[in-house]
């Protein structure tokens, strides 16, 4: 392993940044100086640090201008940066310039060679659930999808792989026959929902599922569940746990929202999974709107957003009070028992229409 020394002289060999008129020493990659500020005291005390903004008004500006660097850097240079930190030099330009700015906040916080390494996540397993359900060409906004498809695919986060995957279809009872435009869409067909339990029972051997690997049970591994967007648990499972009577589900009051994280941690628009792909540089594996194969891309992104340094937190949940629910409210008198205190630290949006 190189030492910080040397890693500090590559470092300024290759890049020249501005240097500031009261600095005798470029600090910008000086990993010596970093770890003689107070930047750790500050910023390590806690597993999530990189989600908590720099304070240090020393460390904020050697950020800043860093940062100005980075922007300034052509994207062979960005690469070769890349490089020499042994990071990933896939994806767009946006998303690469944002990896390096990560793991140079990284540098700041933890004063070490390799950064992302002391990162801690906040989950041991990441479990991503994409339900599919009943839908037609011209559904208004009113349309009572029923969930026809549940699948999980679960992330071991240390090893950033996926371990397991569990799969089921439903069979819905308010719209029994599929559209042809639900089976085009999800390729989803008739014979396939025929023969599957209602979404109670698919439920129940979910969790069934779930306890088994100890996600759900009292003395369970630390899980969080995560999907592309609000839709899947704030529209399509309480729509669902409303028509089937039931209750909403504990395990789906919060959740990892891919798409929001995606968006603010590289700095770029929301957008789908294909779009999220490829600005990492990956393509869609499988059939888009197959329930576990959009379930196994969202799972590719989380684990790439790993990669790169981002801390995955429960970042979206219900909220019982919102008024985009009133509707659903009617279909779902589950929805009052929602806790207040576990829906407080929720301020995000969460919106319907898709
Ligand atoms: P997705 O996860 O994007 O595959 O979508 C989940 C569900 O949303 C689908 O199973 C459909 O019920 C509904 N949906 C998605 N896209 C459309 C669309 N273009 N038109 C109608 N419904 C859609
Ligand atoms: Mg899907």
């Amino acid at each position: 392993m190189a030492s910080a020394n040397n890693t500090t002289q590559n470092e300024n060999a290759s890049i020249t940044p501005k240097k500031s008129s009261k600095s005798s020493k470029d600090h910008t990659y000086d990993l010596d100086w970093i770890r003689n500020t107070n930047a750790k005291p500050f910023l390590s005390d806690s597993s999530h640090v990189l989600k908590k903004p720099i304070t240090d008004h020393g460390c904020q500006k050697r950020l800043s201008k860093y940062n100005g660097v980075v922007n300034r850097m052509t994207s062979d240079q960005v690469n070769d940066e890349l490089q020499k930190r042994q990071l990933s030099t896939n994806g767009e330009i946006e998303i690469r310039r944002l990896r390096l700015k990560h793991y140079y906040k990284a540098q700041l916080t933890f004063g070490c060679e390799n950064p992302f390494q002391m990162i801690e996540q906040h989950f041991e397993y990441i479990a991503v659930v994409d339900f599919e359900a009943t839908c037609n060409h011209n559904q208004g906004n009113n349309y009572p999808h029923e969930i026809i498809e549940f699948p999980i695919v679960l992330i071991n986060v240390q090893q950033r792989m996926i371990v397991d995957k569990f799969q089921s279809y439903c069979r819905p009872t308010i719209n029994p026959i599929l559209s042809n435009f639900c089976t085009e869409l999800t390729g989803i067909e008739q014979h396939q929902v025929d023969s599957a339990p209602t979404f109670p029972e698919v439920l129940r051997n979910a969790e069934t599922w779930l306890n088994e690997r100890h996600l759900l049970s009292s003395n369970k591994r630390k899980c969080g569940f995560a999907t592309d967007g609000p839709w899947d648990f704030a529209k399509f499972l309480r729509m669902q746990c409303g028509f089937s009577s039931i209750s909403y589900p504990r395990w789906a009051k919060k959740w990892i929202n891919v798409r929001k994280e995606f968006s603010s941690f590289y700095a770029v628009q929301r957008c789908g999974i294909s779009k999220m792909l490829q600005s990492l540089g990956l393509v869609f594996d499988g059939r888009n709107h197959s329930g576990l194969d959009d379930s196994i891309n969202i799972a590719r992104i989380t684990i790439e957003l790993m990669k790169d340094g981002c801390v995955l937190l429960l970042n979206d949940g219900i909220r019982a009070a919102d008024p985009k629910f009133i509707d659903l409210n009617s279909v779902s008198h589950e929805l009052q028992n929602l806790n207040e205190d576990e829906t407080k630290h929720n301020d995000n949006l969460v919106i319907l229409d898709r």
